[in-house]
C-alpha cells in the first residue's frame, strides 16, 4: 500500500457519487467526507436565520457575516454514528442530517452554493479535513477548485432518467414523500444552477477519469476502480 492520498469524485446531482465514494473509502480505511452535506447544512442555516426568501433570493451578506463571526452557530461537523456506522452531519451541536436531505433544501441549496463567500468558508473546512490525507470527498468542484492537487480525481455520470430514479427510491427509503417528477424537475435546476455559476462551476477536470455508471451496479463500479489504481500503480485493496 502507498501513501495516502485524496482522492475527489465530482459529478451532477444523484450520478451515485456518495455510494461510490463510501465504498471505496471502506476499501481503502479512508474517511469518506460528502462535501454536499456541508452546503447543505449552511442552507439550513440560511433558511433558520430569514436569509432566504420567498424566489430563493439569499442575503449572502447576512450569511457570511454569520459564517465569518464562527463560533458554536457556524459550526459544522460529521461524526460517525457507532462503529461502523455512517456519517452524520451535525450544525450548532444539533444532528441535522435528516433535516438537510429534504426537498425544501434541495431546492434552496444550489443558490446558496454560488454564494462566493459561502464557498470560501466551506473550501478552508476541507482543506483543512484534506490535509491529513487518506480521504475520499465527493462534490462539484473537488477536483478542480478545493484540490486541484489530489492524486485521483473521478468525474461521474449517469443518464438522466437513471438519476432521477435513483434519488427517488433513495428518499422513498429514507421515509420521504417526494414525487418523482418532482425529483427530476430539481436535479435539472440543480445541475444547471451548479455548471454555470460564477465561482468554481462544476465541471470534469482535465486529469479527472469519467465513470459513467448508468448500467453499473455498485459491484462492477468497485471492479472498475481497483482496475483503475492497478493502472495508475496506486493503493492497492
Ligand atoms: O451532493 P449534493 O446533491 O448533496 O449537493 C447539494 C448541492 O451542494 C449541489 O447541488 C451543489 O449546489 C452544492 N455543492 C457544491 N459543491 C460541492 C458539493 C455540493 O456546490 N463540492
Amino acid at each position: 500500500m502507498t501513501s495516502p492520498i485524496i482522492i475527489a469524485i465530482d459529478g451532477c446531482s444523484s450520478t451515485g457519487k456518495s455510494t461510490f465514494a463510501k465504498a471505496i473509502a471502506k476499501e481503502l480505511g479512508y474517511i469518506y467526507i460528502d462535501t454536499g452535506a456541508m452546503y447543505r447544512a449552511v442552507t439550513l442555516l440560511a433558511l433558520r436565520n430569514g436569509f432566504v426568501s420567498g424566489d430563493n433570493t439569499i442575503d449572502g451578506e447576512a450569511l457570511c457575516r454569520v459564517l465569518s463571526a464562527g463560533g458554536r452557530a457556524a459550526d459544522i461537523s460529521f461524526r460517525v454514528s457507532g462503529p461502523g456506522g455512517s456519517s452524520e452531519t451535525w450544525l450548532g451541536g444539533e444532528n441535522v442530517e435528516r433535516e438537510i436531505r429534504t426537498i425544501g433544501i434541495s431546492r434552496v441549496v444550489s443558490h446558496v452554493a454560488a454564494i462566493p463567500g459561502v464557498r470560501k468558508f466551506v473550501d478552508r473546512t476541507l482543506r483543512e479535513i484534506g490535509a491529513r490525507k487518506g480521504v475520499v470527498m465527493d462534490g462539484r468542484d473537488i477536483g478542480t477548485a478545493v484540490f486541484p492537487d489530489a492524486e485521483l480525481k473521478i468525474f461521474m455520470t449517469a443518464r438522466p432518467e437513471v438519476r432521477a430514479r435513483r434519488r427517488y427510491e433513495e428518499m422513498h427509503a429514507r421515509g420521504y414523500d417526494t414525487s418523482y417528477e418532482e425529483i427530476l424537475s430539481n436535479i435539472s435546476e440543480r445541475d444547471y444552477i451548479d455548471t454555470h455559476r460564477g465561482t468554481a462551476p462544476l465541471s470534469q477536470a482535465p486529469d479527472a477519469v469519467l465513470l459513467d455508471n448508468s448500467d453499473m451496479t455498485v459491484k462492477d463500479q468497485l471492479q472498475w476502480f481497483r482496475e483503475l489504481l492497478k493502472r495508475r500503480h496506486l493503493c492497492g485493496f
